[in-house]
């Protein structure tokens, strides 16, 4: 079998995503080289990267590696990257100093990224929709996306009804509810051990997270789900051969419990802190 082939939604600029990338949070950088280049061999064409996951230079020795094995070339994958500035800098008791620049500064010099033909395009991630409005009236180049945690426990309804009516396409991040995250709590609702969901995938004859990604997918969004396994980064884009009915949209619809995984604490006493606003 060969790769799969993952469709794209398009910017407003122009510029299309696949809709399913990889994610690398967490992805030890022993590993991630070699998913970045099982990724490739299975279709992805996709790959969410962060300064602050520590492991970005191996993603990137995992890209160089397919593209001189003629797998690929640089102008065939999307790459996302977010910047964070100096990396979580602490005090003396160890407390995350947080930084009190206004995000339109940063929004200004992101576009000077584009204007230097540095990237190609901008978006934003963890915003609110009052944050999301601050920056489009001040923006000279509009976001394309906001990334945001998504799935069937968050699905993020009104921000993505939002996003949509202003021309911003949405990607869910943590698609299978994190469970590796360091702020998953014991006690919380496993999402892959759903029993609901377990009933939908036997019903559809897939596995649970195949069930979600397409949920997400379907709902119009892109996701990228994180995985160091081959078998289950190619399981994760095997998602194109099946649909799910409008009923079966809206029973994972009605899992939603508002639960977000990656609510950052350490940040709740800060001024621009996007999750206290209902959405
Ligand atoms: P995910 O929801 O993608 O879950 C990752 C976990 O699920 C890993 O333990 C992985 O295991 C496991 N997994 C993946 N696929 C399957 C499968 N088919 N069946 C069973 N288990 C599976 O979590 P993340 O929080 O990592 O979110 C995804 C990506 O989103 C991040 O890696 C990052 O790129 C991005 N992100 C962005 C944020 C932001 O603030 N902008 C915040 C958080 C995430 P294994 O790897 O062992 O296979």
């Amino acid at each position: 079998m060969g790769p799969v082939q993952i469709p794209s939604l398009t910017f407003e600029n122009g510029y299309k995503i696949p809709v399913i990338g990889l994610g690398t949070w967490k992805s030890k950088p022993g590993e991630v080289e070699r998913a970045v280049q099982d990724a490739i061999d299975a279709g992805y064409r996709h790959l969410d990267c962060a300064c602050v996951y520590g492991n970005e230079s191996e993603v990137g020795h995992g890209i160089r590696y397919k593209i001189d094995e003629g797998v690929v070339q640089r102008e065939d994958l999307f790459v996302t990257s977010k910047e964070d500035g100096d990396l979580m800098p602490t005090d003396s008791d160890g407390n995350i100093v947080l930084s009190d620049v206004d995000y339109l500064d940063t929004w200004r010099q992101m576009e000077k990224c584009v204007h230097l033909g540095l990237t190609r395009s901008i978006g934003l991630s963890n915003f609110n929709s009052q944050q999301i409005d601050r920056v489009l009236a001040n923006a000279t180049i509009k976001p394309v996306n906001l990334q945001v945690e998504c799935n069937p426990y968050l699905t993020q309804k009104k921000l993505i009804n939002f996003c949509k009516s202003r021309g911003i396409t949405v990607t869910g991040y943590s698609p299978m509810g994190s469970p590796d995250s360091p702020y998953f709590k014991v006690g919380m609702p496993r999402l892959l051990e759903d029993p609901k969901l377990k009933e939908v995938a036997q019903l559809v004859g897939k596995s649970v997270g195949q069930v979600v990604l397409r949920y997400l997918v379907q709902r119009g969004l892109v996701t990228v789900p994180k995985s160091v396994t081959k078998s289950r980064i190619q399981e994760n884009i095997n998602i194109f051969n099946f649909e799910l009915s409008e009923a079966d949209m809206n029973y994972i619809d009605s899992f939603n419990q508002n639960l977000r995984i990656c609510h950052r604490d350490h940040a709740k006493g800060h001024k621009y802190y996007p999750f206290n606003a209902e959405f």
